[in-house]
């Protein structure tokens, strides 16, 4: 479903890249951040590749609802539905994957990494 060849998250969603699988069903994959910023941080992907989530937003409403419903549902199972939900959006603001994932963080928060995150 997945498709730019050189995306990170396109080979993660389709398993050629391993990653920590937390959930998926057939429009979205979630799976544990490789460099937490928090005690729980799990990025929510669309299978299907867009740059962010504004694109995400354009063209398949309901696919970003569904985005925002699954970090409900992962921040449910694993901190009391109490999160932050991110999106970086442009490298100035420091996105570095440039297929949408949504940030859920979670517990207790990493404030050095917190804070590089924002910066
Ligand atoms: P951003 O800076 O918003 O583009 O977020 C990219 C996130 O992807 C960072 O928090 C990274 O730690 C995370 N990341 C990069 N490579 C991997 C990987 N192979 N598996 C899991 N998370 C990753
Ligand atoms: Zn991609």
């Amino acid at each position: 479903m997945a498709e730019e060849t050189d995306c990170l998250f396109c080979k993660i969603a389709e398993g050629q890249v391993p990653s920590t699988k937390v959930y998926e069903d057939d429009t979205v994959y979630a799976f544990k951040d490789i460099n937490p910023m928090s005690e729980v941080h799990v990025l929510v992907i669309p299978k299907k590749h867009y740059p962010n989530a504004a694109a995400v937003a354009a063209a398949d409403p309901q696919l970003l609802a569904h985005i925002v419903e699954t970090a409900q549902k992962i921040a449910d199972d694993q901190c009391d539905g109490a999160y932050h939900l991110l999106f970086n959006t442009g490298a100035a603001a420091g996105q570095t994957v440039f297929h949408c994932h949504a940030h859920v963080l979670g517990g207790r928060p990493d404030p050095a990494k917190l804070a590089g995150a924002l910066a």
